[in-house]
């Protein structure tokens, strides 16, 4: 996948807004798709990568997806730090696993996310503050349909210039441990984008430990 210059501008649009009216359409996936009425893949391709579908007029961004390397059981691998080590335990300073003792294969997806906030559908059964603040530490992500997203993968923030290219590196700015896939399913079980909860908290932050990169 190449990234052409600028093209995360936006294009002025109330992103929240539209944000909203994602979350919101989880409630409303009884809508017919067969009939032609509403195509949530079409709705989701419309907000993240924009009517023109090269992300130069949508509203998402890039971050990586780094997934767990599973043998042919689906079994998640050790990470060679930890196979090497005598007594099987993780490297704290491994630079590939952060000290969590498994393998992943990191991949470029196209994203979009948000703290959440009181509206925050299935994550509001945590929330212990007052209507109008947002609990900082939930962050909610939004996936098309084939991202393939597994328990076990990590979503990884990784830094991004003012234009919202990724600078070289990239520079892993959060490493997020998933904490609920949501399937976003409408008229005959299609899946039409994944909710992705990731808990800030328990998130692996490489620059805090001066880990190299
Ligand atoms: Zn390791």
């Amino acid at each position: 996948m190449s990234f052409r210059p600028n093209m995360f501008a936006t294009t002025g649009r109330d992103s929240s807004a539209i944000a909203d009216s994602i979350s919101g359409s989880s409630a409303s996936v009884g809508y017919s798709v067969s009939s032609g009425e509403v195509d949530l893949r079409e709705e989701y391709d419309d907000f993240v990568y924009g009517p023109s579908r090269d992300l130069s007029d949508g509203h998402g961004k890039i971050c990586l997806h780094r997934r767990a390397v599973r043998d042919a059981s689906g079994k998640v691998q050790y990470c060679t730090c930890k196979i090497a080590s005598p007594g099987s335990h993780a490297d704290p300073d491994c630079n590939h696993c952060y000290g969590e003792g498994f393998l992943y294969e990191e991949e470029y997806a196209i994203g979009y996310w948000q703290y959440s906030g009181p509206s925050g559908g299935q994550s509001r059964k945590l929330q212990r503050l007052n209507p109008g603040l947002v609990r900082t530490d939930l962050m909610v992500f939004y996936f098309r349909y084939d991202q393939n997203l597994k328990y076990g993968d990590k979503i990884v923030e990784v830094e991004l210039d003012l234009e919202g290219n990724v600078i070289a590196g990239p520079v892993r700015k959060a490493i997020h441990r998933i904490e609920n896939i949501a399937e976003m399913r409408s008229d005959h079980g299609r899946l039409e984008f994944y909710t992705v909860y990731v808990r800030e908290s328990e998130s692996i932050r490489p620059d805090e430990f001066g880990v190299d990169q």
